[in-house]
């Protein structure tokens, strides 16, 4: 592995499938990744680009110390065949019936009788069970409280059980019964932060694919301009005419006129159709200046995918 491609300590990377590299990059740019988890096992999935994968997937990640995981969420689940969508019944403490209802608590303003509210109904009306007057308004009584009342053991009570109940196997379980699995978040590790703010991310993408490819290229290639300025680029690829430089921050005025300078004195020349400028951050200025250069496409804040797709589309003749 050359030296000039990717520095020593990135050159792990090149182990890295794609869409790791992917999840990477959009962890570093504090992209939003959707984790989840089956309704069927407790296997978590990070989703992000419409890719899925699975903690297991993501597993060298943390082998290479580049991300850590870390409980986000907890999700309960059946104990005996871990499905995840669950039933909630609440039954009477005494007789265990689910026909129970939370009911009002009711003072009668005028004689004072305190009942439950549905003692209070009758045909359809609200009648003091105690003086039998008629109850026509809201202000003739005062609320206490609510409770719960069962409707199969008369049994008033504060607090119903709380019963779950599998929708695959049918196990009834309390809460505390269940399987409460932790689910994970990924966060990167501080020698990710490093390689990534250096962009190592994207190198690694390319070298993998010009390597698996077999195609012809250079790295660090010098190339001489029809000015007779020799510039030096990433990645250097002469079958289709392709420069690509790899640049974490473009934060000048003047380095973007240099790549502006450097794709059309490297045109003139006849080396490069197309200068690819991959950037994680650039000014506003700076964005301008290249993207209305004819020479240059820049990619910034991508994902390295994105420049992989792009130079294997150029190479199979696929021009966008
Ligand atoms: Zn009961
Ligand atoms: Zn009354
Ligand atoms: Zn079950």
């Amino acid at each position: 592995m050359s030296e000039r491609c990717i520095p020593e300590e990135a050159r792990e990377l090149v182990q890295l499938d794609e869409r790791l590299l992917d999840l990477l990059a959009l962890l570093y740019e504090g992209k939003r990744i959707n984790v989840s988890t089956e309704v069927e096992r407790h296997v978590i999935i990070f989703e992000f680009n419409g890719v899925k994968l699975t903690l297991d997937d993501v597993k060298p990640l943390e082998e290479m110390a580049l991300a850590s995981r870390k409980v986000v969420d907890r999700v309960l689940r059946c104990p005996k065949c871990d499905y995840r969508e669950l039933e909630v019944k609440l039954l009477c403490p005494n007789c265990g019936s689910t026909n129970i209802e939370k009911v009002r608590i009711i003072q009668h303003r005028i004689c004072g009788y305190i009942d439950l509210e549905i003692n209070f109904r009758r045909d359809g009306q609200m009648v003091c069970p105690h003086c039998h007057s008629p109850i026509l308004s809201e202000n003739d009584y005062r609320v206490l409280g609510t409770l719960y009342y069962c409707y199969n053991c008369r049994t008033r009570f504060h607090e119903p059980d709380v019963i779950l109940v599998c929708r695959r196997c049918g196990t009834r379980f309390r809460p505390a019964e269940g399987a409460y699995k932790p689910v994970y978040g990924l966060e990167l590790t501080e020698k990710a932060r490093r390689l990534l703010h250096d962009a190592h991310d994207f190198r690694a993408a390319l070298y993998k694919l010009l390597e698996e490819k077999h195609v012809d290229y250079q790295c660090s290639a010098n190339l001489t301009g029809r000015s007779g300025v020799t510039y030096e680029v990433d990645f250097y690829i002469p079958s289709v005419k392709l420069g690509i430089d790899i640049e974490p921050r473009i934060a000048s005025h003047n380095d973007a006129i240099y790549f502006a300078l450097k794709a059309r004195d490297l045109h003139m020349a006849g080396h490069i159709d197309r200068l690819v400028v991959v950037t994680r951050e650039a000014t506003k200025e700076s964005i301008s200046i290249l993207t209305s250069n004819p020479n240059i496409t820049l990619l910034l804040g991508e994902v390295p995918s994105r420049l992989t797709k792009l130079v294997l589309d150029l190479l199979t003749g696929n021009r966008r």
